[in-house]
């Protein structure tokens, strides 16, 4: 997939499936705003200037650029400097999220409200603020979840957030179809990220047996499925979610 000088905005990018996703829109010829979160915004900034040099990239395709997504003000703020530099975005990567598991009866307002904010309110936010620069053909790509249309024990707040995500897609979708912008959703399952590596043996080991292709995604195998519904050769393609979950949409 070529990405040549294409403008792409990936939200939560300094570790994870965001920095994986940001690095290779740089790698195929694109030019990155790498978002990070405003609190511990040196630690992310370094996280960011840490792939872009173990990846050899040129620093000049990959733009760090901060604000915490659930903060519509810092959102606006974000795409105004992008506006400044560049005049547009071609693509949108929602990828920032988090979680904070609890059953319902334990969950907090706090945890519900958070979760809300980022996962939903802040893929709202990035799509509203990115609209104006947005360009004709552009694409969005939301990155939900399998449990959006799965549920799951203890992440009723995720995946409220995650479903939220996927009425938000196919409602823009249908907004935005007139100036042949595509606005599309991924699903993912389990991904081997940092995130699984701290699971105990035996937990990701059931985790694992779950999946029906009995393994987790690489992040690539995610990365190359928003980079696909983000290209010219997804033109026809909007408002769709995709399942990258080994077949977890099924269970
Ligand atoms: P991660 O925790 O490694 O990365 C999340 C990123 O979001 C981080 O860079 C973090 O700094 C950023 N972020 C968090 N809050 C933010 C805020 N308020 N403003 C800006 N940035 C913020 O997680 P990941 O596994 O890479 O997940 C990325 C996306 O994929 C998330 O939306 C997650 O829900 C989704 N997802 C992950 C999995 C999985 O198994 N890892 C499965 C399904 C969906």
């Amino acid at each position: 997939m070529e990405f040549r000088d294409k403008i792409a905005v990936v939200t939560g990018a300094s570790r994870g499936i965001g920095a994986a996703t940001a690095r290779a829109f740089a790698q195929q010829g694109g030019i990155v705003f790498a978002n990070y979160p405003d609190h511990d915004a040196d630690q992310h900034r370094e996280m960011i200037h840490a792939w872009v040099s173990d990846a050899e990239l040129d620093a000049e395709r990959v733009i760090p650029i901060a604000a915490d997504v659930s903060d519509a003000i810092r959102v606006q703020a974000m795409y105004a400097e992008i506006g400044d530099r560049c005049g547009r975005v071609d693509i949108l990567i929602n990828n920032a999220g988090i979680n904070r598991d609890h059953t319902v009866i334990k969950m907090t307002d706090d945890e519900w409200r958070q979760v809300l904010a980022v996962n939903l309110d802040g893929t709202f936010f990035n799509c509203r603020a990115a609209l104006p620069l947005l360009s004709d053909g552009g694409r969005i790509v939301n990155i939900s979840s399998v449990v959006a249309h799965t549920g799951n024990m203890g992440v009723a707040n995720y995946a409220a957030s995650k479903a939220g995500i996927l009425g938000l897609t196919k409602t823009l979708a249908l907004e935005l179809a007139g100036r042949n912008i595509t606005v599309n959703a991924v699903c993912p399952g389990f991904v081997n990220t940092e995130m699984a590596q701290t699971v105990p043996p035996d937990i990701l080991e059931r985790l694992r047996q779950r999946v029906p292709l009995k393994r987790l995604a690489d992040v690539e195998e995610v990365v190359a499925c928003t980079l696909f519904l983000a290209s010219a050769a997804a033109s026809y393609v909007t408002g769709h979610s995709l399942n990258v979950n080994g077949g977890m949409h099924m269970m």
